[in-house]
């Protein structure tokens, strides 16, 4: 049923009008968080259609045991979705990660990307980095796919210890060496014999994500996944 557009929420979205994050456009008042145009012309991926066929799981199967990538849309410098995870990263937008990662989860659920899957991983960021932002906007990712599905969330499995800088604005080199050792396991407690669903924001060499993984491991996952709201194209 369509949600009741009440008059003091019309006064309120009058008084302080709301922007879609991706084209920068008032929000009609029927849009919750992105507009309509902007969720509709999202360049997806479609990776959900064939998760077992994408570029991470062609590069790191033979090293980690990884079973599907999903990844919701393309990420390009500059464009509407690179906007998105802008204001979801820098401007204190983590609700944004939240509703469309919820967004994505119900677009995705049927294609049975989730089954089997046992609890989620929200990659973390360091504890100086999250104290800076006032939060982890993986986690908050990480929050709309189980509010969506019911896995569970782990957070205290691993962390962070290497400082790095923004990931987009590397080069593939510098990327690679940069997280490389990044992580450490803290416990395996809910994690050992699982298939962990790792989160992250964007992936674009997979060098993040390859190092949580290659860390986790040591805590006795059985396999991964692998959710991303965003994915570069140029792999
Ligand atoms: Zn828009």
């Amino acid at each position: 049923m369509p949600e009741q557009i009440t008059f003091l929420r019309r006064v309120i979205d009058f008084l302080i009008p709301r922007k879609c994050p991706a084209c920068g456009r008032r929000l009609p008042i029927s849009d919750k968080v992105i507009c309509s145009e902007c969720y509709f012309n999202l360049p997806r991926t479609n990776f959900h259609i064939s998760p077992e066929d994408s570029f991470i799981v062609r590069k790191y199967s033979k090293m980690i045991p990884v079973v599907r990538v999903a990844s919701f849309f393309y990420y390009a410098t500059k464009s509407e979705s690179s906007r998105i995870i802008l204001q979801m990263k820098y401007f204190g937008k983590w609700s944004f990660a939240e509703y469309i990662s919820r967004l994505y989860t119900y677009e995705i659920k049927d294609s049975g990307f989730f089954e089997g899957i046992d609890v989620i991983v929200p990659v973390p960021l360091t504890k100086k980095r999250e104290k800076e932002r006032g939060y982890n906007q993986s986690y908050h990712i990480a929050l709309g796919i189980s509010e969506a599905t019911g896995i569970p969330i782990i957070t205290d499995a691993i962390r962070r210890v290497v400082f790095t800088e923004s990931q987009t604005r590397k080069s593939k080199e510098e990327r690679q060496t940069n997280v490389a050792d990044a992580f450490r396991l803290v416990s395996s407690a809910g994690i050992e014999g699982k298939h962990v669903l790792l989160v992250d924001d964007v992936i674009t060499t997979g060098a993040t994500i390859f190092s949580c993984a290659g860390e986790l491991l040591k805590g006795g996952v059985k396999c991964f996944s692998i959710l991303s709201l965003a994915h570069t194209r140029h792999l």
